[in-house]
């Protein structure tokens, strides 16, 4: 096959480390190489290093090494080397996102905003580092003092997935870092390149070996259990399927480890009658389309008062249908390629599993023809309950509208789900919105808004999208203990 890639995507490429990184070295993987593939072509973009479970093993070894004496590191010193992170990231964005682009798929814009916001993080927890602290408190008796002192967990596990790649691993390293933890990271064998480049420049800005350890795997289960399954292992970060993290947790409990899980969605979108219709649509877009509709607090329901359901749906199947789909390193592109074959797959097949029982595309429904993994943008109406699309994320530009006819039967509509991530309310009533997001069940709400992440809010869910918070100053408790002192006085 030719090669689709120009100079500058070759460039971009060629500057990023493949091998595995630990205790401060870059090395070959005992299984050889994997492909990362482009998903806009189908086409293989390089080789990476393929761990066996002793390369793992020997990440762990590193950083179980490396974690007293980093332990140790003046907080002022740890924060420095994140925010000298930040900066390198910042000056160094179009290629980063280009590269993303190249491994994901999404569009460049989109990949340029992830990069800012995957360096928030390090920016927010480089000033965090210095802000850990304890309480001290006279016994109740008054006749003793109560002492409390933060210290790290110790060496982690962080996993990510592929959807963000250089965000859901800043997201962690950066407070686990600023904690004093050493870690193992292993990103998604699909994306492995945006988190390669992201170690790199935690090498130049000073971070010492076996702090920071990286290994990808083509067999994740195979290549990371015994590391999961090693007491000197303290905690397990990971963001990811609901299935897996199940998994996980089963495979954490000999060992009691401690745990924070950042898992699926299904996010309600609700629409009340009250609500400012065009904003309402553009909010819906923003969490729809943004990735693709590839991320957690995807919207995956539309809920909409039947007064205005219509009205919308015609909306929200224009905006969508106008939308140009193409390879994400295009500047037109607004909408790129699932991540691969599987994905493309499992979005046509809840589609037509939904048309089949009698729903309505609106706009889209289809496999576009050509080569790369692309599903057109899709509006569904008269979805009915026992579409499976409405159990299921998505995680594709498929957005099935429903209507309600009342505050509780939409309150019930949205918590009637497992997951419980993210929801979203437009309404211009102020009462209404406090009632409504008292009343659902997750771990956040966008009030009149589509997006929600924000560097310096704790993100997470509840129910079966996990537990635990990442960002905001909840995020580096993740990774401390609290430590207490009874004092006789
Ligand atoms: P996935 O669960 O298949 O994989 C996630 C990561 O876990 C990958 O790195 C994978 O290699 C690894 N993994 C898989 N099986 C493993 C095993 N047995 N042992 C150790 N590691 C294993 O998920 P995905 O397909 O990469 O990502 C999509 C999912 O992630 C979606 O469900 C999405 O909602 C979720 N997600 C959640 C958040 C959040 O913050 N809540 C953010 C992004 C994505």
């Amino acid at each position: 096959m030719t090669s689709l890639l120009g100079a500058q995507e070759r460039a971009v490429l060629d500057a990023v480390p493949r091998q595995l990184y630990i205790g401060g070295r870059w090395r070959d993987g005992e299984q050889g190489t994997m492909a990362v593939e482009d998903p806009a072509t189908g086409e293989d973009l390089c080789e990476v290093a393929n761990a066996s479970p002793a390369d793992a093993m020997a990440a762990l070894d590193a950083a179980v090494a490396a974690q007293p004496t980093w332990a140790q590191h003046a907080p002022r010193e740890r924060g420095e080397i994140l925010r000298r992170a930040f900066e390198a990231i910042m000056d160094r964005s179009d290629e980063l996102a280009l590269l993303m682009t190249l491994e994901m798929g999404k569009p460049l814009a989109e990949a340029r905003a992830e990069v800012l916001y995957g360096a928030e993080f390090l920016r927010w927890f480089a000033e965090e580092a210095v802000r850990i602290d304890g309480r001290f408190a006279a016994a109740p008796t008054g006749r003793g003092r109560l002492l409390t002192m933060k210290q790290p967990v110790g060496p982690c596990l962080l996993i990510t997935p592929w959807n963000f790649p250089l965000a859901m691993g800043t997201r962690k390293v950066g407070p686990a870092v600023a904690a004093g933890c050493t870690m193992v990271v292993k990103p998604a064998q699909q994306t492995p390149l945006s988190m390669l480049a992201f170690v790199r420049i935690m090498e130049e800005a000073g971070l010492p070996g076996g702090v920071l350890n990286v290994v990808m795997s083509s067999q994740a289960g195979a290549t990371m259990g015994p590391l999961i399954a090693d007491s000197r292992l303290r905690k397990l970060s990971f963001t990811g399927s609901t299935e897996v993290g199940r998994r996980l947790m089963e495979q954490g409990s000999a060992n009691l480890l401690r745990l924070s899980m950042e898992l699926g969605g299904n996010a309600p979108f609700l629409v009340f009658e009250d609500a400012d219709l065009e904003d309402a649509v553009g909010g819906a877009l923003l969490a729809k389309m943004r990735n693709m509709g590839e991320a957690c607090t995807a919207a995956n329901r539309f809920y909409v008062q039947a007064s205005v359901a219509d009205e919308f749906a015609t909306l929200l199947a224009e905006r969508m249908g106008a939308m140009r789909v193409g390879r994400g390193s295009d500047a037109a592109t607004e909408v790129g390629p699932m991540i691969d074959a599987a994905q493309q797959a499992k979005v046509a097949a809840l589609v037509d599993d939904a048309v089949g029982r009698g729903a309505r595309a609106l706009v889209g429904g289809r496999v576009p023809e050509g080569a790369g993994y692309f599903y057109g943008p899709t509006v569904l109406s008269n979805v009915p309950a026992d579409a499976e699309l409405l159990r299921e994320e998505i995680f594709g530009p498929v957005a099935p509208v429903l209507s309600f006819a009342d505050e509780d039967a939409a309150i019930a509509a949205a918590n009637s789900t497992n997951y419980g991530l993210v929801a979203y309310v437009y309404t211009r009533d102020l009462e209404r919105a406090f009632r409504v997001t008292e009343r659902l069940e997750t771990g956040m709400v966008g009030l009149n808004q589509g997006i929600v992440s924000n560097a310096a809010a704790p993100f997470g869910g509840v129910k079966h999208s996990g537990f635990g918070r990442e960002g905001g100053r909840e995020g580096i408790d993740e990774y401390l203990e609290t430590k207490y002192v009874a004092m006789r006085l």
